[in-house]
């Protein structure tokens, strides 16, 4: 089922004070005004970490515990309009209303799959770029897979988002807004939206520092109190980005998208292999190992004729056992996407793959993929929408 929130009309970007965003993804407070230069983004409550929410407001004359105030209304009540924060004075209201919007990005449409229990939300970014961000309920947890950047730079073969290369990162405010978007939905149904995984559009591991920025910012026992192990950072494989990963304070799981065995044939599904190839991410999974004492996931999408075949799976379970990385797998049938050329497997091809993995000792799980009918593959939603007439500005 399709709901057009606001189609076909699209909402005007508001006009915003702009901030440069630092290499780190720390946003100076200082507000300007004129024509957005290059690196500068327009700057949202979502973008601000306590300590910074502190400053402005007490460059704005308040005190600073009223930014506690702030992040327990949108992060605790998840209150969507200033207006609403009466434990604020009425001219302060006002005045964050004016200068400092909660979020820069516009719902722009919403489609549901799996009889409701998957739902796909369309965002309109500040500069008219438009990312996806999907909500899966199921029974025991709510999991909301965002997305963090526009477009994808690393080009994986059977991939949506990486067809028309990487446009811009997403700023941190945009990847909270999403996450907020589903913490209303999943409110809306008398759930808690409990699991986070970065596998939308993107890999966050090449946005970094806007990344670990969400995870602080989420993490912040003053707001939403979203434990780390429940967020999962999945990359193609930037290597160094692992290591970095394994050194920073929050105990997020790691996810490694592996979809084959051996150089040859990952290099032509993973085109960032050839710069990473497997024995050095094998490495790097075994030292994030070592480091946190956490297991990686290893995603394999599963594609009929590719990367499927039974001499492919005991490769797997090889590699995996050799590597000596505490490891799980995730096989996951591929969502096809109408313009490559990749299949989904049968069923009972994909349950021989898994099978013949676990045979080499490696826990296997078969993951199949929710939302097939609306496009949940990331980036095709985005992809069917810039390819359908839009109405005129
Ligand atoms: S699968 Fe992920 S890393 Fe690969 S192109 Fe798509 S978004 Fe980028």
């Amino acid at each position: 089922m399709a709901t057009l929130l606001d189609a076909p009309t699209t909402p005007t970007p508001p006009t915003l004070p702009l901030v440069p965003v630092d290499g780190n993804g720390a946003v100076s407070v200082r507000p300007a005004r004129g024509v957005p230069r290059r690196g500068e983004r327009p700057v949202g409550l979502y973008d601000l970490a306590l300590p910074e929410l502190t400053d402005r407001l007490v460059a704005l004359g308040a005190p600073g515990y009223r930014a506690r105030q702030l992040y327990a209304g949108v992060y605790g009540r998840l209150t969507a309009d200033y207006a609403e924060l009466t434990d604020l004075p009425a001219a302060l209201r006002a005045e964050l209303a004016a200068t400092l919007p909660l979020t820069t990005l516009a719902p722009v449409r919403e489609q549901e799959a799996d009889g409701g229990e998957t739902v796909k939300t369309l965002y309109r970014t500040f500069d008219g770029q438009f990312v996806e961000t999907v909500t899966m309920f199921y029974p025991d947890r709510v999991t909301v897979c965002v997305s963090c950047q526009v477009g994808c730079a690393v080009g994986c073969a059977f991939c949506a988002t990486g067809l028309g290369g990487l446009t811009r990162n997403l700023t941190t405010g945009e990847m909270v807004a999403q996450v907020v978007g589903a913490a209303r939905l999943a409110r809306g149904r008398d759930r808690a939206l409990t699991n986070l995984v970065m596998m939308g559009m993107g890999e966050p591991l090449q946005n970094y520092a806007a990344t670990m920025k969400l995870v602080a910012i989420l993490h912040d026992p003053a707001g939403l109190n979203f434990g780390a192990r429940r967020i999962t950072i999945s990359t193609s494989g930037v290597v160094p980005k692992i290591g970095a990963l394994a050194a920073e304070p929050y105990q997020v799981n790691l996810a490694v998208s592996l979809h084959a065995p051996d150089d040859a044939l990952r290099d032509t599904l993973v085109p960032l292999n050839r710069r990473y190839p497997i024995a050095e991410l094998m490495a790097a999974c075994r030292r994030y190992g070592e480091a946190t004492g956490r297991r990686v996931s290893f995603e394999y999408a599963l594609m009929s004729g590719i990367n499927d075949g039974e001499a492919t799976a005991r490769a797997l379970g090889t590699l995996l056992r050799e590597s000596g990385v505490l490891c799980h797998v995730n096989v996951i049938p591929l969502n096809p996407v109408d313009v490559l050329p990749y299949a989904r497997p049968t069923r009972v091809g994909i349950e021989r793959f898994a099978e013949t993995v676990r045979a080499a000792g490696i826990p296997t799980t078969v993951r199949y993929s929710r939302g097939v009918e609306i496009a949940a593959a990331c980036g095709q939603l985005r992809a069917e929408h810039m390819a359908a007439p839009q109405p005129a500005p």
